[in-house]
């Protein structure tokens, strides 16, 4: 059975944290690829940011890796992102596939605020990555549901991208460069505060 890795997140904007995460995953679990899902709209950010320019971030920081895609069943979707349901609709789309949820240290301790947390062991397997400056909590989880992987570590957070942008600071390195040229050429998070 293939093992295919689902990455979500709000991507705003995708760093090389995000694409290292895959990466490393990808190779370590023998995945045959990993999907990006840029989340919709409201759910747990205030970022103004438009789910369309979210979306063309995530798909230019992918385009060339052969085993990297972008869904766009979560932007596409009306109302709230849920993990549960983006992974019930992925699990349709890909009936014969063995889906690994990919998410940071931070993500998975807030597993437990997520709908229908206890549906989620059934439809997927779990990697939790490290990540700098965030400590592994956990939740209550079936035996083996939760694997901890440590990745190399690189203290990017999106939050601090856009913080960097508005203050005038480079963004160079830290996210790749057709990422941070769209950043300038539609002039976001400039005064995203
Ligand atoms: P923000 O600061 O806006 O919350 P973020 O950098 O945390 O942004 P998200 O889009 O919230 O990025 O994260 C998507 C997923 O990637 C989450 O599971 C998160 O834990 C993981 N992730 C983000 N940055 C890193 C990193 N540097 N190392 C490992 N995992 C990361
Ligand atoms: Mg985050």
């Amino acid at each position: 059975m293939t093992r295919i890795g689902v990455m979500g997140g709000s991507f705003d904007p995708i760093h090389n944290g995000h694409l290292v995460a895959a990466s490393e995953v990808a190779a370590r679990l023998g995945l045959s690829k990993v999907i990006f899902v840029p989340a919709g709209d409201q759910w747990q950010k205030s970022t103004k940011t438009e789910a369309e320019d979210r979306y063309l971030m995530t798909v230019l920081a992918t385009a060339e890796n052969p085993n990297f895609e972008v869904s766009r069943i979560d932007i596409d979707r009306e109302g709230e992102t849920y993990t549960v349901d983006t992974l019930r609709l992925l699990q349709e789309q890909l009936p014969d596939s063995e889906l690994v949820f990919i998410t940071g240290a931070d993500a998975m301790a807030n597993i437990t605020s997520w709908k229908n947390a206890s549906e989620l062991w059934g439809l997927a397997h779990f990697v939790a990555v490290t990540r700098p400056g965030h400590q592994l909590d956990l939740p209550p989880a079936p035996e083996g549901a939760i694997e901890v992987l440590e990745i190399p570590a690189l203290a990017i957070s999106s939050t601090d991208c856009r913080d960097r942008v508005s203050a005038g600071l480079p963004l160079w390195y830290l996210a790749p460069d057709s990422v941070v040229r769209f950043i300038q050429k539609h002039r976001l998070y400039e005064a995203h505060r």
